[in-house]
């Protein structure tokens, strides 16, 4: 087994932040330790954590890594090391923890995590859009901006919710419809041509 592996497979982002001092609450969230975070906006899970602030995402590893300014590798030997895990035999005894249930491989792990990285991209341009576009008067026309900021707004956040916390299951599905239909495309070219007008 290889040391990414044995790490992901013996320790969970909830103990790894409970170890290096994370204060969290009782569902979970905690400050954001990678944004000026007020009010806990970083939900932990068992295998990845997501910010709902910045957008900060990813698995125990990264976490580690972000948190200490390590490469993966480096991250992957520390929590080895912190957590007395053997990277020539499988973990056992005290260091043995409950695998999570029904992990999804890397590829979907993946598919997941790009899904969420781009539907936040799109959430906060929404939000930039709410008060940029907002009607000054009731008789203004509505700039077509504000309202489609409306209308997305409440599907990205049940997207975001359901590929974030749903059940694992459910959030490799979620990902492939969005990753096959089109809603996923036409936000990657809208961001994409919001970078170009603004690098112009
Ligand atoms: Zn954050």
């Amino acid at each position: 087994m290889n040391l990414f592996k044995i790490v992901k497979e013996s320790v969970t982002v909830k103990q790894t932040a409970a170890l290096y001092g994370l204060p969290v609450t009782t569902t979970w969230m905690t400050r954001c330790p990678f944004h000026e975070d007020h009010t806990p906006s970083m939900k932990l899970n068992d295998t990845y954590y997501y910010c709902f602030g910045c957008g900060a995402t990813g698995d125990v590893i990264d976490l580690t890594a972000q948190l200490f300014g390590l490469s993966s590798f480096q991250a992957a030997r520390k929590l080895t090391q912190d957590f007395g895990l053997s990277p020539d035999k499988p973990p056992s005894g005290a260091v043995a923890l409950p695998k999570p249930a029904a992990a999804s491989s890397d590829t979907q792990q993946e598919e997941i995590f790009y899904c969420l990285r781009v539907l936040h991209d799109y959430r906060d341009l929404l939000t930039r859009w709410q008060t940029e576009f907002a009607p000054l008067s009731p008789e203004e026309p509505l700039d077509e901006h504000f309202v489609e900021a409306l209308h997305m707004m409440a599907v990205v956040d049940d997207l975001i919710d359901c590929l974030a916390f749903g059940p694992t299951s459910k959030k490799a599905a979620a990902a492939k419809r969005l990753l096959d239909g089109q809603l996923l495309p036409m936000v990657e070219s809208r961001l994409n041509t919001l970078d170009r007008e603004e690098a112009a």
